[in-house]
């Protein structure tokens, strides 16, 4: 499949499937993610983002359809990949009762680092997650924020091409949030390749070069942030709260480039311009209790294809 795929691709897929039991988890994606790009895996629970990680980082077996991964299959190759792999899995899945710099020392061995060389990567990691005061303290006394960029550096000791977060700031306060997407930002600057899932749409919008939006195991949207918000909802959005008398006469109202989406009594107006939308209304006489009159987000895009009901999986 080699002549298919275009130069400079860091990982491939091909309908690529994977089942558990009678479940497709992930049901023929197909992507190519360039080198030195920051790849977004968004999606509800349950759409088969942690599966397709895992199946890139070796942890999982797929069922069918080709996957290349810094041009090795992960199935055949998965211990000459995982050499030039860093994986941040989703669980802090660090050694509490040991330090820090241990911690980063005890997994240089997996890569057969020289003591030398683990030591001075580590020192320049800790440097880089500026953890480098708290090196001989017990990982258990970090906070979240510090213990998730430790595992950030953890998965540099190889100095990877191609780097695979999956979640990396799920749970962590804003100032914690911002120094993970700083780190990320200067890999980027670095030029490695980065591929994350998250359900932060304002962090895949910060981050991210390309995303793709899956839901039950399939890619229905794939393309830049902002081509997206374009795209499927437009440049502004005007929310109003509605009666239901208003709301009927809404529906019967022709708007040109608007579209409008109703979800009980909230009412969405999305166009080039929400002034002139809420303008556009009050000359019919249409009135509403104003929510806010904003540019069009990517949760936009992400609400209006994959609903807004619950996914509790
Ligand atoms: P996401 O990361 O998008 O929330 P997952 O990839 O974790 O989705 O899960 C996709 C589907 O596969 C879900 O229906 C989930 O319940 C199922 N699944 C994931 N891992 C397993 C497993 N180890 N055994 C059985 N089913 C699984």
């Amino acid at each position: 499949m080699s002549d298919t795929r275009p130069a400079g691709v860091a990982a491939s897929a091909r309908n690529v499937v994977k089942r558990y039991g009678r479940r497709l988890a992930v049901d023929g994606i197909s992507f190519d993610i360039a080198v030195g790009q920051c790849f977004g895996l968004l999606g509800p629970n349950g759409a088969g983002k942690s599966t397709t990680m895992r199946m890139m980082s070796c942890l999982t077996s797929r069922d069918g359809g080709d996957l290349q991964v810094l041009g090795r299959d992960p199935d055949r190759e998965p211990r000459a990949l995982k050499q030039r792999l860093g994986v941040v899995a989703q669980d802090i899945n660090l050694d509490l009762e040991l330090t820090v710099r241990e911690n980063l020392l005890i997994y240089a061995r997996y890569f057969a680092l020289s003591r030398t060389d683990a030591h001075r990567r580590a020192a320049t990691l800790l440097e880089f997650v500026q953890l480098t005061e708290r090196s001989d303290e017990a990982v258990e006394r970090l906070s979240g924020g510090m213990q998730r960029r430790l595992q950030i550096a953890r998965a540099l000791i190889n100095e990877p091409e191609l780097i695979l977060l999956d979640e990396p700031t799920t749970g962590l306060d804003p100032q914690a949030r911002h120094a993970v997407w700083d780190r990320l930002r200067q890999l980027r600057q670095r030029g490695a390749t980065l591929v994350l899932t998250t359900h932060y749409m304002d962090e895949a919008e910060q981050l991210c070069d390309r995303i793709v939006i899956m839901d039950e195991g399939r890619i229905i949207r794939d393309g830049p942030p902002a081509e997206l918000v374009r795209s499927d909802v437009g440049r502004e959005v005007l929310e109003l709260r509605m009666s239901s008398e208003n709301r009927a006469r809404l529906t019967t109202l022709n708007i040109p480039d608007a579209t409008v989406q109703i979800d009980g009594d909230l009412v969405q107006i999305a166009g080039q311009d929400a002034e002139a939308l809420h303008e556009r209304l009050r000359r019919e006489g249409i009135a509403g209790d104003l929510q806010s009159a904003r540019r069009a987000t990517l949760e936009d895009v992400f609400l209006r294809i994959t609903g807004r009901h619950l996914r509790d999986d």
